[in-house]
């Protein structure tokens, strides 16, 4: 282990590090409230800043939208019907900004069809939108600092006949389309890349503090924000916390933090519905991605390592936040849509894994005496009360940005002219020395007898870290080896999890550090009790703690079927929250009766 690991020992300093800030002279300078995406991002924000700062996040890392995403890095050609250059530029550019440097090794560039229907018309149309697409991003590469190259991180579009889309996507129905565009965007393992920003964060000297929940905003006599009151879930303690500026990232969460504050103002943010199937490789033959137009919005057919992903839906959820699921309709909706284009129609009984999460949706405008700054049509950054700030809506791929915006914003104008953001240079960890890392894999493969494909997924996931799983698997031979049920992943990642990206619970490794719930369904449960004995082994549980762990585990992936067999939102979240939460939130009730003592 070393300084930029995270694990219960760092995550128990954070919390000291935020009990010891009420100590005279020893107030944090920002204080983040969420760990997904955006919450992460500005956490590292404020740390290359110099800033002394501490997120906290009161589940795991990502647990809320940003591991239930689409998992695209990409411009969005959808805003280019709605004419917004300007939105498409910004994510080009951050999307080639992320592939070039900021994370080479996690976010790879991934080529799409877009299937046509009609020979002339529309391959004139749908053509020069994605040339202008792909000439927003020439742009970008040209001009973007900190991207640096000065080459382009993806190919160029290119036509295709139907011959030439058959041979590219022979799953693709022959009447379904008379000749494709293929175009380039990028994808990522989203709750991945939000645990890389936490520990790069904490690499610059950020504490990170999960399952650690606000529960309070506390002001100064003044009335402005001076800090928060907080619950260590782990262990039930309540204690205050002081910052010069607090920072509300808690995207869905957003209204619901910002009334922690007991003021008026602030943020709209709506909760829209977006569900994903999984479905085995072999199942739909093809070399790329599709995007295809439906009646309500655009499907997305992805392909994933073993995997295809199909999604999504865009339905209003006003169900608990906390777990959202797929009901039977959305589960058809997605077939039926992928069917109309597919040469061998799927079914449910195809369908090995589906996930659903919830898009943060910005309303306009503000709340009455919120001073804001729409900074992006799809991002606010909003103050109703001096001393906190609230940034929401913006999407996986502009995170960075948003982390800016909201950081600026909260130091002020001339500190942040001061002291701007660095981010567009700073690489997470992994990405530097990813060359030579490379370069050295056929050692590896001789040594562990690790095949091209476990390189490959090692790589992908862990960087130039790949030789700390190779010192794992050193230290222990057992550890080289596959899970026994699931072989894509090593015994050594679920050490890894645990001593360096910290994972507390079961869930945190079959959910989130692995894809484990929904990449080997059936297998799932068979893999448990050797990534439980693994786990209980270094994070100390006795019999009865991971048999509680397995337990709850069950439950929850019990319940996410349970709960796919319902036809409306409703019934499919009773069915959901029937199943314990490893570590439950702090309901209102239990935060009264806080026992605001002092770990
Ligand atoms: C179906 C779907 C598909 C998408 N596809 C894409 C895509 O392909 N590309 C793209 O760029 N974007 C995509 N997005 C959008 C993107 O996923 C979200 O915009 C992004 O993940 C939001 O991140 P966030 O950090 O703001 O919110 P979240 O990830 O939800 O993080 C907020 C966190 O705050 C925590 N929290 C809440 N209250 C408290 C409290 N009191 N104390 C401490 N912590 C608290 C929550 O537990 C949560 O983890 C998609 C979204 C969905 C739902």
């Amino acid at each position: 282990m070393t300084d930029q690991d995270l694990t219960r020992e760092t995550r128990d300093s954070a919390i000291q590090r935020l009990v010891d800030s009420t100590q005279p002279g020893r107030e944090l300078d920002v204080l983040v409230i969420g760990g997904g995406i955006t919450g992460a991002g500005i956490a590292l924000d404020a740390a290359t800043r110099g800033l002394d700062t501490v997120v906290v996040e009161a589940q795991d890392w990502a647990a809320g939208s940003s591991s239930r995403a689409s998992k695209l890095i990409h411009g969005g050609l959808r805003y280019l019907q709605m004419l917004d250059f300007k939105l498409v530029h910004e994510a080009l550019t951050e999307r080639d900004l992320l592939l070039n440097n900021v994370a080479p090794h996690l976010v790879r560039p991934l080529p799409f069809l877009y299937p046509l229907r009609h020979h002339v018309w529309e391959r004139a149309f749908v053509g020069a939108g994605i040339a202008l697409y792909d000439f927003l991003a020439t742009v970008t590469t040209k001009t973007a600092k900190g991207n640096g190259k000065g080459k382009r991180s993806v190919p160029w579009h290119r036509h295709l006949s139907r011959k030439q889309l058959a041979a590219r996507f022979p799953g693709l129905a022959h009447d379904a389309a008379v000749g494709a565009i293929e175009y380039w965007d990028a994808n990522v393992d989203d709750a991945r890349y939000v645990v890389s920003v936490v520990l790069t964060a904490h690499a610059h000297g950020a504490h990170a503090a999960s399952r650690t929940q606000v529960v309070e905003i506390t002001k100064n006599d003044e009335g402005a924000v001076n800090g928060a009151v907080l619950i260590d879930l782990e262990t039930g303690t309540t204690f205050p916390v002081r910052a010069k500026a607090v920072i509300n990232s808690t995207g869905v969460w957003t209204g619901e933090t910002q009334a922690l504050a007991h003021g008026s103002g602030g943020l709209n943010v709506l909760a829209s519905k977006g569900i994903h199937i999984v479905v085995p490789r072999e199942r739909i033959s093809g070399e790329a991605g599709l995007i295809l137009q439906t009646s309500k919005s655009v499907l997305f057919v992805i392909p994933w390592s073993r995997y295809w992903v199909i999604g999504t839906t865009d339905t209003p959820w006003k169900e608990n936040l906390l777990n959202p699921a797929a009901t039977a309709d959305d589960i058809d909706y997605v077939i039926s849509e992928a069917n109309a284009v597919l040469a061998n129609p799927i079914d449910r009984s195809d369908v090995i894994g589906t996930w659903a999460g919830l898009r943060p949706l910005l309303q306009p405008g503000t709340m009455e005496g919120t001073n804001s700054a729409q900074v992006s049509r799809e991002h606010t950054v909003a103050s109703p009360i001096p001393g906190l700030t609230i940034i929401a809506g913006g999407k996986f791929t502009t995170y960075r940005v948003m982390a800016k915006d909201a950081v600026d914003f909260a130091i002020g104008k001339a500190a942040a002219k001061a002291n701007p953001s660095t981010t567009a240079s700073v690489a997470l960890l992994g990405a530097d020395g990813l060359d030579n890392a490379r370069e050295n894999t056929r050692a590896l493969s001789e040594r562990f007898g690790w095949s091209d494909q476990m390189i490959d997924h090692l790589l992908h996931r862990y960087g130039a870290n790949i030789s700390e799983i190779a010192a794992i698997a050193d230290a222990d031979p057992t550890l080289s080896q596959p899970l026994a049920e699931a072989s894509a992943y090593l015994r050594a990642e679920i050490v890894y999890a645990i001593t360096h990206e910290g994972a507390l619970h079961l869930e945190d490794l079959m959910v989130r550090r692995t894809r484990m719930n929904y990449e080997y369904v059936n297998e799932a449960m068979a893999v448990v009790p050797e990534v439980a004995e693994i786990a209980a082994k270094l994070l100390g549980w006795n019999e009865q703690t991971t048999a509680h762990e397995v337990a709850v585990y069950h439950q929850m992936a019990d319940a996410v079927a349970a709960a796919s067999l319902t036809r409306d939102d409703e019934s499919a979240s009773t069915v959901r929250e029937a199943a314990p939460q490893i570590v439950p939130l702090a309901t209102p009730a239990a935060r009264e009766a806080g026992h605001h003592k002092q770990p």
